[in-house]
């Protein structure tokens, strides 16, 4: 096929530079496929929003998360991997070679990894990005370890906000869940873990309106609005977490590629997803696990599966037989 002028064509574009993608790109890199990775504006993705990372395997004193993601950059590059920043405006995937313009410049390639990633939702006040890091987390998972023996506040009433408060309550002295209604979102199963732990508790029909203390660069408390009379009240906590939920970076690939009712990208047999050579990784299709070194492990995975589809190894399966035949 001919290929219009101005355009890069490549065996193997990665989308997203957070642990998926950047994994990805180590391992085409080192199966000789001259990968390209295409790394937008947040790049690194969320580790890039964390301070220290004590789960990752292989620090025993723990990583910091924009370290982490530097050393796993220059990892892919030392192997041949190239890296251009840039945000994908759209793609075209209903042809092979798949198409993806970023900004001025429109790439081709035989195989596509998406490793887009999910976004944490964040409150719209502004003071709580500012103390990103400083008090205010989206993940207990990776920062819960630093309000061991202090008071901390959870916001939401999903499964996420639930899952939170019961991994905190191991830690924090007393956990409270700030939901806006009086009525919870998550499963009933999670509602009852959450409602069991002696030190979690629950503030109903509040917002919160604002955190302090910017001056002090670090959270004391939480001013909270009554949804029903508008008043106003202080909840003391040393750190606050939001569990409102992520939104999965899928908005280029509407109509072109399945996804699940929560818009996160269907995948199976491995990474593939609905349309041959493409793969996704990493937490733009999975929103149950969510962890650096998941969306690492299947990056390998897209890489592997990438690697196999261009060689012609990667056998169709049941599933995409079937698909063919619809
Ligand atoms: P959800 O959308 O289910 O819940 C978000 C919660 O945050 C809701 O209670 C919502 O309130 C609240 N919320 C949203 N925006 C705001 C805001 N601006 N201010 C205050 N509160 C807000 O998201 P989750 O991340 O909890 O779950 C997403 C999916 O992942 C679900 O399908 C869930 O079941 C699944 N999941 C499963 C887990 C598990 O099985 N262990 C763990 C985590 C997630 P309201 O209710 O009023 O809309």
């Amino acid at each position: 096929m001919s290929t219009a002028p101005g355009t890069t064509v490549r065996q193997v574009i990665i989308i997203g530079s957070g642990p998926a993608g950047l994994t990805a790109a180590l391992y085409a890199s080192r199966a000789n496929l001259k990968p390209l990775l295409i790394e937008g504006i947040e790049a690194g993705g969320q580790l890039m929003l964390t301070t220290m990372v004590e789960n990752y395997p292989g620090f025993r004193s723990g990583v910091m998360g924009p370290g982490l993601m530097a050393e796993m950059r220059a990892q892919a590059e030392h192997f041949g991997a190239e890296i251009v920043q840039g945000d994908v405006s759209s793609v075209d995937l209903s042809n092979r070679p798949f198409t993806i313009n970023v900004d001025k410049t429109t790439y081709t390639a035989d195989a596509l990894i998406i490793a887009t990633g999910a976004s944490a939702k964040w409150l719209d006040l502004g003071v709580d990005k500012k103390l990103s890091g400083r008090g205010v987390s989206t993940c207990a998972t990776c920062d819960g370890f630093f309000f061991k023996g202090l008071p901390v506040a959870v916001i939401g009433g999903g499964d996420t906000a639930m899952e939170e408060a019961i991994y905190l309550s191991k830690l924090a002295t007393k956990v409270t869940v700030i939901h806006r209604r009086d009525t919870l979102r998550a499963s009933k199963v999670m509602q009852d873990k959450a409602m069991s732990m002696p030190n979690i508790s629950f503030i109903w029909n509040s917002e919160v309106v604002d955190i302090k203390d910017l001056d002090q660069g670090k959270v004391t408390a939480l001013v909270l609005r009554d949804t029903k009379t508008g008043e106003k009240s202080e909840l003391t906590v040393e750190g606050v977490f939001i569990g409102i939920g992520h939104t999965p970076n899928t908005q280029l690939f509407k109509g072109q590629l399945q996804m699940h009712d929560n818009g996160y990208l269907k995948t199976h047999d491995g990474s593939r997803t609905s349309v041959r050579g493409v793969f996704a990784a990493g937490d733009v299709q999975d929103h149950v696990y969510r962890q650096a070194v998941t969306a690492a492990g299947s990056g390998c995975m897209a890489a592997i599966d990438a690697e196999r589809f261009l060689s012609g190894t990667l056998h169709e399966s049941s599933h995409e037989t079937a698909a063919a035949h619809r």
